[in-house]
């Protein structure tokens, strides 16, 4: 059984921000990641929710400026943001991947799942180490109701092909909130109709 002072399951921004810091202190570090190297912020979090915001941030400047000399006001062209979104975040895993292994880390591509409190197994490998560290994020939770299905998380919403003309946004977490409302309000400044509901009918700031 391979053997590791440090075993990181997670290879998002969490992971990352510790084992990095280990590896250069001259740790024998491996990171097991069973989706996207580099998580949820570059993937499908704040990277791409940033990525598509500051076309929105640009025309919004644009409309300010009409009265104080500006002609016209920028169309968004939703496919091409897309496009250029998705031209960035593809890039991410890869070069994610290879500054793991950079570093001088061990990068596993699978599923780590516990056999002790020292042993991990990812497909048919065992790996063992003097500490392990869970930085595995967390996962949308989809409410039970009627419909659960047609409900889109904010993944989905930030690689959509096409622009739906009306959303009805649900969770006034931050995160969740903050996808569709981004300073002040991507969805409502791309779309004909966002409505927001929450269950205490507060909203946090966005951050
Ligand atoms: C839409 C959206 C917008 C956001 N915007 C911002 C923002 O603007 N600013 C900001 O600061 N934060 C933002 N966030 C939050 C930010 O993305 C998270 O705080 C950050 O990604 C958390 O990092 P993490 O490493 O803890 O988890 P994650 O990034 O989720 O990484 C955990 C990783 O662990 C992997 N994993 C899970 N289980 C296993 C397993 N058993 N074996 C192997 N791998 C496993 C997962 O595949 C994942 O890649 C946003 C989040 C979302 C969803």
């Amino acid at each position: 059984m391979q053997q590791y002072d440090v075993i990181v399951i997670g290879g998002g921004p969490g992971g990352l921000a510790a084992a990095y810091p280990l590896a250069q202190a001259g740790k024998k570090v491996l990171v097991v990641e069973r989706d996207l190297w580099g998580g949820t912020c570059p993937n499908y979090g704040c990277d791409p929710k940033k990525m598509l915001y500051s076309a929105v941030q640009a025309k919004s400047y644009a409309a300010r400026m009409t009265s104080a000399g500006l002609n016209g006001i920028p169309d968004i062209n939703w496919p091409k943001l897309m496009a250029f979104k998705r031209a960035y975040t593809r890039t991410v895993p890869n070069g994610t991947r290879s500054g793991v292994t950079g570093a001088g880390m061990i990068a596993v591509d699978g599923e780590a799942r516990f056999i002790d409190e020292r042993t991990i197994a990812v497909g048919q490998d065992q790996y063992e180490g003097q500490d392990i560290i869970i930085a595995t994020g967390v996962q949308p939770v989809l409410p039970n109701i009627r419909g659960q299905e047609l409900i889109k998380t904010s993944r989905d919403f930030l690689d959509m092909d096409q622009l739906p003309q009306r959303v009805a946004s649900s969770g006034p977490g931050t995160s969740a909130w903050s996808w569709p409302t981004s300073r002040p309000k991507l969805a409502q400044r791309y779309m004909s109709s966002c409505t927001a509901t929450g269950r205490c009918g507060r909203f946090p700031k966005t951050p």
